[in-house]
């Protein structure tokens, strides 16, 4: 007699809490010897199948004991008993429960993908076991596509994939005709012939037959269990086919092939469902879109600002009345005048200086009136802002002081009041009052002015004494000499003004402190889009678990089917992060390209909002995704990886 391999002692299982808690079976003692061909049968509903999954790991008993080998089951971790389904047990079932989305060949993998077995063997092994059982030329079909006696064949390769010692079949034939049943019978025999314990459940007396020995169960007890002398046993024969242990990975790529097979059953699943994909992805597509849209526009609008202020220069400052930019009141502060400027002008830090005083007004030439930008300046204002005349002349220093009729125009003034001739020398009227043009300037642009306003310069005296009739200057704008570091400018500016007016009674724009003011804003404006951004990936990501749950609860049986063959916890619950990171991160992904889609499209219909995408947004965009993809998808996947096997596999 060869050795007991499984030993059940005084096994009951109960079903339902207490109080409606019914007993299904009620104490079973049953040696099994290596090499045996065992046929339980019995009516339906005795509690063979509860016996069946009991034997193969896939339930636990409530009482009694269970040794596989000289191990109690009772002891064993999740994991160890899912490398018993795994590496020991190969089982069979009446319906196949083949994975639908997968060939044969991969159907008949997928225990060998849970041992980590190496790639090229597991699928050389496969075809090998398909073409034994007569599908050579079925490898690639799906099960869809095959009969059920082709079906339970791809599933008897499957339970012989890592070995199957001990192969588990629960009425193999139940739902085959006659001929694909004894088919399926015949295989079995074979199977024992060479080594395999066999333990199949049928109500059919004509497989049963087929047993060496036969156990009938009735009402959860066993009733009977005797030997059919017409079938040889095959126990001490010795000719155990043991498969030996194949060529497994290092850890590494292990860790890699585990890895690409979760992806690829997370691309296969994403695309059997498109449009549920595409809709989960829709929430975390739009979040991100809008936060790197958001963040572009910021970036473009903040890099304009910067462009223009390089424009005016990185050493001038503008010393305006009030107490602080935008103040409302600045308008009355009337404290700023020309000996400001020529005290100013005395200091050694001083390269140029000069007051404006501004207005708008009607500018007529002919029957052409406009409405214009009247600056009044001095000579030094000119270069202060580094601007070119095109044709022409500025006026002098001396003019500036002697308020004379004459005036430099920009390019847009030209183009409207001198459509068709030279303006040098010729007169125009600025708010009624004749001005010659001495001037032109070049088309460049000119810091915080718009380029489709017309802009006028005249002598500072000129504007307040001849045309607007004002004493006091809006403001002066101070060159600062090379070398002079701006800070230690703006300070004695200050105390110089302060010691003359008796107070603070003015503020100072320079550069930088426009520079400081931008990144002060910009940062307001970056924590407000994050705020929208978390807002956005939140609802996003409640989607994704949300479609996550319900593909969990649809896929069920799948992980079943998983978990029969041998998957461990973390085998499910990888896959399905894996699959929930994935859709974030082609949403992501996705998002990321649509924003830089609006940004081409914006490029093209406004070029006047720029959009400056950041490399770093964009990574940081999808790295956002695939937490979320974590964060959200871990819920879900733990409760795939904590089902029951065989709850899981009784869903339909
Ligand atoms: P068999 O395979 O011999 O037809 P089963 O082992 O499937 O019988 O079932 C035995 C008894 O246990 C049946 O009465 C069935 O209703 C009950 N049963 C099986 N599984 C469950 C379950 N998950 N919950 C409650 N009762 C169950
Ligand atoms: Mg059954």
């Amino acid at each position: 007699m060869s050795e007991v391999i499984l030993s059940l002692k005084g096994i009951k299982k109960s079903y339902g809490s207490d109080s409606a808690r019914v007993e299904v079976l009620h104490g079973i003692d049953l040696d099994i010897r290596r090499g045996e061909l065992v046929a339980i049968i019995g009516p339906s509903g005795s509690g063979k199948s509860t016996l069946m999954n009991i034997i193969g790991c896939l339930d636990t008993p409530s009482e009694g004991s269970y040794f596989v080998g000289d191990k109690n089951t009772f002891n064993m971790q999740p994991d160890e008993l899912a490398s018993l389904r795994r590496g020991f047990f190969g089982f069979i079932f009446q319906r196949y429960h083949l994975l639908g989305h997968l060939s044969a060949t991969e159907n008949v993998q997928v225990p060998s993908v849970y041992a980590l077995t190496d790639k090229a063997q597991r699928e050389s092994r496969s075809v090998e076991l398909l073409s034994m059982l007569g599908l050579e030329n079925k490898t690639q079909s799906k099960p869809s596509e095959l009969s059920g006696g082709q079906q339970q064949r791809v599933s008897i390769a499957r339970a012989l994939m890592n070995g199957g010692q001990i192969i588990l079949a629960d009425e193999p034939t139940g739902a085959l005709d006659s001929k694909s049943g004894s088919e399926v019978m015949r295989i079995l025999s074979d199977l024992n012939k060479k080594g395999h314990t066999i333990i199949m459940v049928t109500h059919d007396p004509r497989i049963a037959a087929h047993a060496h020995r036969v156990i009938t169960i009735a009402d959860g007890k066993i009733e009977s269990d005797r030997i059919n002398e017409d079938v040889p046993d095959y126990c001490d024969c010795d000719n155990h086919e043991s498969f030996e242990s194949s060529k497994k990975l290092n850890i590494i790529s292990a860790f890699v092939e585990s890895f690409k097979e979760a992806f690829t059953m997370a691309i296969r699943a994403m695309v059997a469902n498109r449009m549920r994909t595409l809709l989960t992805m829709l929430g975390i597509i739009i979040g991100i879109m809008s936060v790197v849209c958001v963040v572009a526009l910021a970036r473009g609008a903040s890099d304009k600002v910067i462009e223009n202020i390089s424009s005016m220069g990185t050493n001038t400052i503008t010393i305006m009345p009030g107490a602080k930019m935008g103040d409302m009141r600045s308008g009355r502060f009337r404290t700023l005048n020309v000996k400001d400027l020529k005290a100013l002008k005395g200091q050694p830090y001083v390269d140029s200086a000069s007051p404006t005083v501004q207005n708008s007004g009607l500018v007529q030439k002919g029957n052409i009136d406009a409405t214009a930008t009247v600056m009044g300046v001095s000579d030094e204002y000119f270069r202060v802002y580094g601007m070119q005349i095109a044709k022409g002349r500025f006026f002098n220093s001396y003019e500036s002081v002697m308020a004379p009729q004459i005036g430099v125009i920009d390019n847009m003034t030209k183009k409207t009041l001198f459509p068709f001739e030279e303006p040098i020398g010729k007169r125009i009227f600025v708010m009624g009052k004749p001005i010659t043009v001495v001037g032109v300037l070049t088309d460049k642009e000119i810091a915080f002015t718009r380029r489709d306003s017309l802009n006028i310069y005249v002598p500072y005296t000129t504007l307040m004494n001849r045309i607007i009739k004002q004493n006091y200057i809006s403001s002066i704008i101070v060159r600062t000499k090379d070398g002079f570091s701006p800070a230690v400018a703006e300070a004695s500016i200050t105390s110089l003004l302060k010691n003359r007016h008796g107070r603070k009674d003015f503020f100072m724009m320079s550069s930088d402190t426009i520079m400081k003011s931008i990144s002060e804003t910009t940062g307001t404006f970056t924590v407000l889009i994050s705020a929208i951004a978390v807002i956005s990936l939140l609802v996003g990501g409640i989607g994704v678990m949300n479609i996550m749950l319900v593909s969990v609860t649809e896929r069920t049986r799948e992980i079943g089917i998983r978990m029969a063959v041998g998957a461990r916890e973390r085998d499910i619950m990888s896959q399905f992060l894996i699959e929930s990171v994935t859709v974030c991160i082609v949403g992501g992904l996705l998002g990321v390209s649509l924003s830089l889609l609006t940004g081409l499209v914006l490029f093209y219909l406004a070029p006047a909002i720029p959009l400056s995408f950041s490399i770093g947004s964009i990574i940081v965009a999808v790295v956002t995704s695939m937490a979320i993809g974590v964060a959200f998808g871990y819920a879900p996947a733990r409760k795939a990886a904590r089902l029951n096997p065989i709850d899981a596999l009784a869903r339909e």
